[in-house]
C-alpha cells in the first residue's frame, strides 16, 4: 500500500471524554462497575425525557413530510421560529436567512475551521471544550492558541493574557467564547461579555461563541447572550438542543450569523458554510421540525427550569463536599454540568488509592501507565477508574497545562 501521509494537525484531534469509554468498558468487562462521570449525557444518566416532548416527536414521525429533505438552510418554520427567539432580546437582530443548521454543534464546529486557511487562527479558552481545541489545531496544523481561564479568579479569562496574544499575533483572526462554560462550567457576566467585544472591535476580529448551554444556569444566575452585547460586530453565536431539551442522539445543532453585512469577508464565510451545506443537501430534520413546538409548549420553561434547579443543588453538594480540602483549586458553578477541579500539586503514588484487589483490572491499569509523556491527571484517572470504577476527564484533555479532572453534575 502505497503511504497515507497525514496533515500535521491530524495527531491533534483528540477527545479524551470518549477516550476514557474504552478504558472504562475494559475494566467494566473485568467485573467494575463503572460509575458515569465523564460524559454530558443526560440520556445516558438516566434522565427522562416528558411524555409531551415525546408525544410531540412520535406525532411528527407519523407525518409524511417529516421524511423528506430539509431546506439545505434548515426547515424555515424552525430558522424563523429561532430567529424570532433571539429577536425578542434587546440586542442585534436577525432573520430566517441568518441561521443556518448542523447535525449538532459537532458538525458545526468541525465546519467553523474547516475553510479557514491555516493560517487564520481562532482564539479559544484554555481549558477548552476539546471538540473546538482540536478542530482548531487540526486546521492550523499545530497547537491550539488560548487564553487563559483562571482557577483562581473564578475561572473568569485572563483579558490581559488574550489582549497580548491578539496584539502580538496577527494571524487570529477571530475570538472563541464558550458561555455557559465547558469544562468549568461558569457564566460570564455582562462585563467580561463586553470586554471581548471591546477586544473584537479594536482589532477587527471575528467573535464566536458557544451558546449551547445559554439556558442551562442556576442558583440565580441567567446567562447574557452575544447577541445582546455584540452591538454592529460580525459574530457567530453556535446553539443546540443536545442538553437543552436534552436530544444528544438529534445531531442538531445551529449558527445564528450577526451583522453579516458588516464585512464583506464575513459574508463570503458565511455564504461557503451555507454552500458546504448545500453539498450535503441538509442537516436532520425531525429534530428542525419538533423545536418550534418543544420550545413553545407551555410546560416546557418549567421543565426546563425543574433541571436547572437539579443541576444547581448537584453544584451546590458538590461545594459542601469541596469545600476546605486542601491542595485542590475549585469554583462553585453557575451553568452547564460540569465541574473542573484542579490539583494544586500532585505527586501520585498507588498507596493514595483504594488497593486494586482484580489481578486483572491491576494488571491492565499498570499496562496503561506505559504510555509514554502521559501527564499526571491522567494517572490519577487512570488510577481512580481502575481503583472505584469513577470515570472522569483529565482536565489536560481539555488543551490545558492545568492538572486535574473535570467531573458531571448529572445525577
Ligand atoms: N459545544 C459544547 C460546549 C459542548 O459541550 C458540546 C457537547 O458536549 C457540543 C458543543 C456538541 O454538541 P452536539 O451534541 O450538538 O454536537
Amino acid at each position: 500500500m502505497r503511504t497515507i501521509l497525514l496533515r500535521p494537525g491530524a495527531e491533534e484531534l483528540n477527545y479524551e471524554i470518549r477516550g476514557i469509554v474504552k478504558k472504562a468498558r475494559q475494566i467494566e468487562a473485568l467485573g467494575q462497575t463503572i460509575t458515569w462521570e465523564n460524559i454530558g449525557d443526560p440520556i445516558q444518566k438516566n434522565n427522562k425525557i416528558p411524555t409531551w416532548m415525546k408525544e410531540i416527536v412520535s406525532e411528527l414521525v407519523s407525518q409524511d413530510h417529516t421524511y423528506g429533505y430539509a431546506d439545505s438552510k434548515g426547515v424555515l418554520e424552525t430558522r424563523k421560529f429561532l430567529a424570532n427567539l433571539n429577536n425578542q432580546k434587546k440586542g442585534v437582530q436577525i432573520t430566517a436567512d441568518d441561521v443556518l443548521f448542523f447535525n449538532g454543534l459537532g458538525d458545526a464546529i468541525a465546519k467553523l475551521y474547516q475553510f479557514l486557511i491555516p493560517t487564520a487562527r481562532i482564539i479559544g479558552p484554555s481549558p477548552a471544550y476539546s471538540t473546538h481545541s482540536s478542530a482548531e489545531a487540526a486546521h492550523a496544523n499545530t497547537a491550539p492558541i488560548t487564553y487563559k481561564l483562571d482557577p483562581d479568579n473564578q475561572w473568569l479569562p485572563d483579558m490581559e493574557d488574550l489582549y497580548n496574544k491578539v496584539k502580538y499575533n496577527p494571524s487570529i483572526v477571530g475570538i472563541l467564547i464558550i458561555n455557559p462554560d465547558n469544562p468549568t462550567g461558569m457564566v460570564y457576566p455582562k462585563e467580561v461579555l463586553e470586554d471581548f467585544v471591546r477586544i473584537a472591535r479594536e482589532f477587527k476580529l471575528l467573535l464566536i461563541a458557544d451558546e449551547i448551554y445559554q439556558n442551562i444556569t442556576y442558583n440565580g444566575i441567567l446567562a447574557v447572550a452575544l447577541s445582546e452585547v455584540v452591538g454592529d460586530l460580525p459574530a457567530i453565536s453556535m446553539k443546540g438542543i443536545s442538553k437543552e431539551f436534552p436530544w444528544p442522539g438529534s445531531r442538531c445543532g445551529w449558527m445564528e450569523f450577526y451583522n453579516r453585512g458588516a464585512s464583506k469577508e464575513f459574508s463570503k464565510y458565511v455564504q461557503t458554510l451555507e454552500n458546504a451545506k448545500m453539498i450535503e443537501v441538509c442537516s436532520t430534520i425531525l429534530p428542525q421540525l419538533s423545536i418550534p413546538k418543544i420550545m413553545s409548549h407551555p410546560d416546557y420553561a418549567e421543565y426546563r427550569q425543574a433541571e436547572n434547579f437539579k443541576i444547581g443543588q448537584r453544584s451546590k453538594l458538590m461545594e459542601e463536599l469541596l469545600s476546605g480540602i486542601p491542595g485542590i483549586k475549585f469554583n462553585p458553578t453557575q451553568g452547564a454540568f460540569y465541574n473542573t477541579i484542579v490539583f494544586e500539586e500532585i505527586y501520585l503514588s498507588p498507596n493514595q488509592f483504594l488497593p486494586i484487589e482484580n489481578k486483572e483490572i491491576k494488571a491492565l491499569m499498570e499496562y496503561w501507565l506505559k504510555e509514554e509523556n502521559m501527564p499526571m491527571d491522567k494517572r490519577f484517572v487512570y488510577y481512580l477508574l481502575a481503583s472505584t470504577g469513577i470515570c472522569v476527564v483529565p482536565v489536560s484533555s481539555f488543551c490545558s497545562d492545568l492538572r486535574g479532572f473535570r467531573v458531571t453534575l448529572l445525577e
